[in-house]
């Protein structure tokens, strides 16, 4: 059990004690290659120095100051900075301390912003079966990973989901991946007029998926699709880009190499790269402006948004990607990354599918690369593929199994940025030996 209240941990796992770029180290001296950036977060490694420096530099002359009584320098910076480079017409920023947080800031938004139009019926969000997006209650009402929501749903709000865009397990064979996207993103549309449009406020997705399918990124044309059914209903695209957004994937949000920008985008993870919690939901000038003419306040807000710390460090791990040219690191070494592993798994009885974007990549696990059924759920053994990895040295982080018996498990890597090519050795090197001893410690 991995999500422990932290003094029953003591003992069970490993004490970090030290980032070192891209390892960390726990009180043993033991190094640990962070091939999964914790969970798709430590974007630029650990301890890097001008992020450090930055936080430093913060701190001496101000850690807090309550944004009911004041902007700061870092947060002005930060939304101009991500502002600049946001997609399509997002124009504004609204930070929070977390990728939950954006998600729920979304939501509410979407809500928020149909009452101010006049639109009051509007209630309902449509999102993707097999989906993650938080876990407060908001956010883990949307999510459709139903094992997670099974025991809160008499509290949670209602929602509706249609198929992820997972080409691997539901392509036909009579027809292209393209087809495939589009044939499923045209279940949006029929769902849609199901619940009547004027009922709807939104549809939410993960732009690429990452914990609940393992760097499953849409086929091609299927977000415009997407894109074209929201604005034919009036109804907000609402993109979750907490894991997969701020260059992991090769550009600096997803969605631009499917020449899509979505209404509303929520970001985290990567934004402050591990160095402070901080998230951030982004809105068009639109949705910004309904509000403001309208009752000229977004009813919601927490402690800690837009904290002059959070921002600084976010800032600073923004402005290194952009000085280093980190994104051209990330298109390249995620190349490099994906060839190894087709290198040493294409051929893996156990490895159905291998596929991501940039940094963000993943194996799917499968008992039967013909049949495609996965492993039995009760040998966990994505489960046992991180414990053999953490023995060797190695973080990498396992999903799935969990979805519905039917869905195979997963291994996803998401290195930092600064990775080198040595680094993407030993990762698949440690990876492969690490499976070879979790398949037989399965007796497989
Ligand atoms: N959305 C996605 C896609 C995520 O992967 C996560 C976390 O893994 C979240 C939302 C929630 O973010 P947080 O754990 O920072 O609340």
């Amino acid at each position: 059990m991995s999500h422990v209240f932290h003094r029953s941990s003591k003992g069970t796992l490993p004490v970090a004690a030290k980032g070192d770029g891209v390892y960390i180290l726990d009180t043993n001296g033991k190094r640990y290659l962070d091939a999964s950036g914790g969970a798709a977060v430590s974007c630029l490694g650990h301890s890097h120095p001008k992020v450090v420096q930055a936080i430093k530099d913060q701190v001496d002359q101000l850690a807090y100051a309550h944004t009911g009584f004041f902007t700061n320098q870092a947060l002005e910076e930060l939304s101009d900075h991500l502002i600049a480079r946001a997609p399509g017409d997002l124009q504004y920023v609204y930070m929070v301390s977390g990728g939950s947080e954006a998600m729920e800031a979304a939501l509410k938004l979407g809500r928020q912003y149909f009452i101010e139009k006049g639109e009051p019926e509007r209630r309902h969000f449509i999102a993707r079966r097999q989906s993650y997006h938080g876990n407060t209650l908001g956010a883990l009402a949307i999510g459709g990973n139903m094992w997670r929501r099974e025991q809160f749903s008499p509290i949670l709000i209602d929602s509706n989901y249609v198929p992820p865009c997972y080409a691997y397990r539901d392509q036909r064979p009579d027809e292209t991946p393209e087809e495939y996207g589009l044939r499923i993103a045209d279940e949006l549309d029929e769902r849609i007029r199901q619940l009547g449009p004027e009922t709807v406020i939104g549809f939410v997705a993960e732009t690429v998926v990452g914990a609940t399918a393992g760097a499953l990124a849409p086929t091609e044309g299927y977000l415009k699709r997407i894109r074209e059914i929201c604005d034919r209903h009036g109804i907000l695209l609402i993109l979750d880009e907490v894991m997969c957004g701020m260059g992991r994937t090769g550009t600096l949000f997803a969605c631009e190499q499917d020449g899509v920008a979505p209404d509303i985008a929520a970001i985290a993870k990567g934004l402050g790269g591990g160095y402070q919690p901080i998230g951030a939901m982004l809105c068009t000038g639109e949705i910004y402006d309904t509000i403001r003419n309208g009752s000229g306040f977004f009813q919601h807000g927490h402690t800690y948004m837009g904290h002059p710390t959070a921002c600084a460090a976010a800032l600073a791990v923004q402005k290194v990607i952009d000085e280093e040219n980190l994104l051209e690191n990330v298109r390249q070494k995620g190349a490099k990354l994906f060839d190894a592993l087709t290198a040493r798994f294409g051929n893996h009885p156990f490895v159905g599918d291998i596929r991501g974007r940039g940094l963000f990549q993943a194996l799917e696990i499968v008992a039967d690369r013909g049949t495609k059924d996965p492993i039995e759920p009760a040998v966990q053994i994505h489960a046992k593929i991180k414990k053999h990895a953490m023995d060797l040295g190695l973080m990498c982080y396992p999903g799935g199994g969990t979805i519905d018996g039917k869905r195979g498990n997963h291994i996803l890597l998401a290195p930092p940025f600064i990775v080198e090519d040595s680094h993407v050795e030993e990762i698949v090197g440690k990876l492969d030996d690490a499976m070879k001893a979790a398949f037989a410690e399965a007796g497989l």
